[in-house]
């Protein structure tokens, strides 16, 4: 039986030492057929050493290196996906959310003078941020960041658009 190339292509960046994600990712195809494929040759599991590029998982060590107590490198990348996991993980649909305890009730007063362009002093970030999304889609950003009086920059994060 003739094999697959793409099998061939997946052995051969196996056997050069490629992590199964680094595959994965070069190729287009699944990780867990990557996985497979390595079990199937009785390659050993991918490991970094002090001589790897990237991460177990593919994300490029340049710029992305933590070092831990013990002078291990790991990969920050790696640890922001996981923290990001974990806080997916932790909420629960319907839960009531932790209230910060800064928290104050919205001003609607305020929330709409802001918007018409005289914010009070005393402005909350989550009035200011009300007031940026009942703008949002009739102004430009930075109309919007000088009637708010905010940065460009918040007026982007609180309305969700690419900078
Ligand atoms: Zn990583």
């Amino acid at each position: 039986m003739r094999q697959h190339p793409l099998s061939e292509q997946i052995a051969a960046l196996l056997r050069a030492g490629e992590s199964n994600i680094g595959v994965a990712r070069k190729l287009g195809v699944d990780r867990d057929t990557v996985a497979r494929h390595r079990r199937r040759l009785g390659l050993p599991g991918y490991r970094t050493t002090a001589a790897s590029t990237h991460c177990r998982h593919g994300h490029p060590f340049a710029g992305n290196t933590g070092y831990s107590a013990e002078g291990w490198r790991y990969c920050l990348a790696c640890v922001r996906e996981r923290d990001r996991a974990r806080k997916r993980r932790d909420y629960v649909p319907g839960a009531r959310p932790p209230r910060p305890s800064t928290a104050r009730s919205l001003d609607e007063v305020a929330v709409q003078r802001a918007a018409a362009g005289d914010p009070p002093d005393t402005l909350s970030p989550r009035e200011r941020a009300a007031a940026i999304r009942a703008l949002r889609g009739q102004l430009t950003a930075q109309v919007i960041a000088e009637r708010v009086r905010c940065s460009v920059r918040t007026v982007y994060r609180r309305t969700g658009a690419a900078a």
